[in-house]
């Protein structure tokens, strides 16, 4: 649980760091204790957290790692937009499932400069449990290191877990398309790249790092789109679904290859974010099927189900369609301007 791992070090060194990471995993504690609620019998404080899992449900479990340099940079994002992206990737594949998540594990490692930045650190833990209560779900434990590489060489580390649950048996899976099925995206597409893109720019960085969770900030601070997904499960309106996580294109790769299906998509439905359209023309599309991190929900449903507008106060458009693969056919086509084209998968690789 919560527990503090100190590298071999000199003694007296070794003593220092271990009071202050104790000191520091106290005010986590004291912070997170409030969330101790629903299905969680014992949290941080023991060998294990307790947890019920409500009856009739069985359990999802999700673990997503957040790496400096890969999936954030310090000097980009703030650290209630890193604390907040953190628990956000985990959450995500759990609405993807269309569960509810009953408690969250964070393992972190800190280089030591940020474990004594103490404004940083606390506000990386605002940002991720701002978030944690905004769905209920508590902090029930983790692991505290010091990042390999001391001082301003290291990077910081951050493991997610997400335990959930789901009606049993009826957890949506990727592998439930057939051909006949309609695509569908919840929200909008390309906001995340569109506003990773404008970080990268200095002059519009200042303003981007002040951003908070208020406001609508697709990249710094996604909306995972809970209540969404468990309302496909509990209306019986998705056969296969899965997050958009990497992009549109690598992600609906991912749900043909396990449903056995090949997709077409139309170009012209595609729901653009409005961030999208400061970009280029020839970039709009491009975020729109590649740009990763969007943390929508994707899903196909039968032709004849009738999949409402909005599904839990978010937009949902119908995008393309499942069809039968056959030889020379593409896994993914899409159609722009009365022509078809082979979409191959190229979701972005983040900051790599
Ligand atoms: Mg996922």
């Amino acid at each position: 649980m919560l527990e503090s791992n100190v590298p071999t070090k000199p003694r007296t060194r070794a003593k220092e760091q271990q009071a202050g990471e104790l000191a520091l995993i106290e005010r986590i504690r004291e912070r997170a204790g409030g969330l101790a609620a629903g299905g969680l019998r014992l949290g941080i404080g023991d060998d294990c957290a307790v947890i019920r899992v409500p009856r009739g449900h069985e359990v999802l479990v999700t673990t997503d790692f957040s790496l400096e340099g890969r999936h954030f940079r310090r000097d980009w994002h703030s650290p209630e937009s890193i604390g907040h992206r953190t628990l956000a990737r985990g959450l995500s594949d759990i609405a993807a499932m269309g569960g509810r998540p009953l408690a969250t594990f964070l393992s972190l490692a800190l280089p030591k400069s940020v474990a004594r930045d103490a404004p940083w650190v606390d506000s990386f833990w605002d940002g991720l449990l701002a978030l944690a209560r905004e769905h209920e779900v508590p902090l029930a434990g983790g692991d505290m290191a010091g990042s390999p590489l001391q001082g301003d060489a290291g990077f910081v580390l951050a493991d997610i877990v997400v335990v959930g649950a789901a009606l049993k048996g009826r957890a949506l899976r990727r592998s439930g398309a057939r051909s006949g099925d309609l695509l569908y995206c919840t929200g909008a597409l390309g906001g995340a790249a569109a506003e990773l893109k404008a970080l990268a720019d200095q002059k519009q960085r200042k303003r981007l790092r002040q951003a908070t969770v208020s406001g609508e900030h697709p990249h710094l601070f996604p909306r995972p789109r809970l209540a969404a997904g468990r309302s496909l499960l509990r209306r019986k309106l998705a056969t296969a679904c899965i997050d958009l996580s990497d992009g549109l294109s690598t992600d609906l790769a991912h749900l043909c290859r396990a449903s056995g299906v090949c997709a077409e998509l139309d170009a012209a439905l595609l729901p653009a974010h409005p961030l999208t359209a400061a970009l280029p023309p020839a970039e709009q599309i491009t975020a729109m099927l590649h740009g990763g991190e969007d943390y929508e929900l994707l899903f196909t449903a039968r032709a004849g189900t009738r999949v409402p507008a909005r599904i839990a106060g978010v937009a949902v458009t119908r995008i393309g369609r499942v069809v039968t693969c056959r030889k020379a056919r593409p896994l993914m086509t899409i159609v722009a301007e009365g022509s078809r084209f082979e979409l191959k998968p190229q979701g972005w690789e983040h900051l790599r």
